[in-house]
């Protein structure tokens, strides 16, 4: 069995070790090494496994197998080999920020609710926690107030074996029965939680927690937190995205949301007349077709469902109606009829006019490619004959 140096010393970052087997893994030029004693902690419980290096081999990834950890490298290692690994620290120190964070947000939450987290994953965006319970966003937020308290507080995080005497009076959260060693993780007056992973010496070094987000999740809530420096990375990202909308608008901060609303507003209303505008011209086209029994109009103000309602409008009494609406290669169009079905036509059009389309028997839509009104409506006379 491997002996894990990281349960000695959860800040060690270099070891010696000597190699007790080498074999080639299914990846070709990879092999699994496995040492007499490791810092590198393998994937499990929630936490990533670390990467780094033995001597000059990259460790890919790291797993426990019949209690030995596997190391997975990129060089091949002799047996009896003494070697040198180094683990990447900024990658671990994030890890058990977002870890040891998530034990006081889990921890409180127990506290105040009495729900347990069922679901502690690690990402590589946030942390997620899954509660059996509901939990309001304003709810969240008090836990993150809370939890920021704890970490002012910089409170040790012990860990310990309890012996049976201790383990039988003991009240901590767990995530499944343990059989064997029972390894407790300790935050005085905030949580008492059996686990296996790598955690701070102290609350004070997580820096903070933020809440990212509350969703709804099976009978319960997912709430997504960032610890330490990444919650730092995500509030400066936020920063320079409200920094830029902010200038934008020409609004104080507080008053973003309101402005782009009205801006939102302002547009629809922009659009709206647009619209009316769009109908005037096609109005003023159309007059000329009333009297035809194929009545094209080609207008390019009209957009959005413009054509749809401008055909519903010319068909009235023709054969066909076919408007065509918008600027560029292609552009949308509607045809209509009350007298036909003009699906089988409108398969024709779209083949004669590179363009797709469909819908009901009495309207369908879609798109062609840009044509006068003239070639359209001798095509579709041809089309009638
Ligand atoms: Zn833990």
């Amino acid at each position: 069995m491997t002996k894990r140096l990281y349960y000695d010393d959860e800040y060690m970052c270099e070891f010696d070790a000597q190699v007790i087997s080498c074999r080639p893994a299914k990846q070709d030029g990879k092999w699994i090494v496995t040492l007499d004693q490791t810092a590198f902690f393998p994937e499990g419980g929630g936490q990533w496994p670390d990467l780094g290096t033995i001597d000059h081999a990259n460790v890919l990834d790291v797993h426990e197998r019949n209690g030995d950890v596997e190391h997975l490298v990129d060089a091949e290692m002799l047996s009896g080999q003494n070697v040198h690994g180094c683990i990447d620290w900024d990658r671990r120190f994030s890890v058990m920020q977002q870890h040891s964070g998530e034990h006081i947000f889990s921890g409180l939450v127990h506290g105040r609710f009495g729900y347990d987290n069922v679901g502690f994953h690690i990402g590589s965006e946030a942390v997620t926690m899954d509660f059996n319970g509901t939990i309001t966003e304003a709810e969240a937020l008090e836990i993150e107030h809370a939890a920021n308290l704890v970490i002012y507080e910089n409170k040790p995080i012990e860990h310990f074996i309890p012996d049976a005497a201790e383990r039988a009076t003991l009240v901590y959260r767990s995530k499944k029965e343990i059989d064997g060693d029972l390894r407790i993780v300790r935050i005085e007056g905030v949580d008492t939680c059996a686990c296996c992973g790598t955690h701070l010496r102290r609350t004070g070094e997580i820096g903070q927690i933020k809440v990212i987000g509350v969703q709804k999740y099976k009978s319960g809530v997912r709430i997504s937190i960032l610890c330490g420096l990444r919650a730092l990375a995500y509030e400066n990202q936020l920063w320079q995205e409200m920094e830029k909308i902010h200038r934008m608008v020409s609004s104080r901060w507080e008053d973003c949301a309101s402005a782009v609303e009205q801006i939102i507003e302002e547009r629809k209303s922009l659009e709206y007349r647009n619209g009316q505008m769009a109908m005037a011209v096609f109005d003023a086209m159309a007059s000329e077709e009333q009297e035809k029994e194929i009545r094209v109009v080609v207008c390019g103000q009209l957009s959005g469902d413009g054509p749809a309602r401008a055909a519903g409008k010319l068909s009235a009494g023709a054969q066909l109606a076919l408007v065509t609406g918008g600027e560029g290669d292609l552009v949308q169009f509607a045809l209509c009829s009350e007298k036909q079905d003009i699906r089988p036509i409108t398969r024709l059009l779209c083949a004669a006019f590179d363009g797709k389309g469909g819908g009901k028997p009495d309207m369908t839509q879609g798109r062609i490619r840009k044509t006068d009104a003239e070639t359209l409506r001798n095509w579709l006379i041809g089309q009638m004959k």
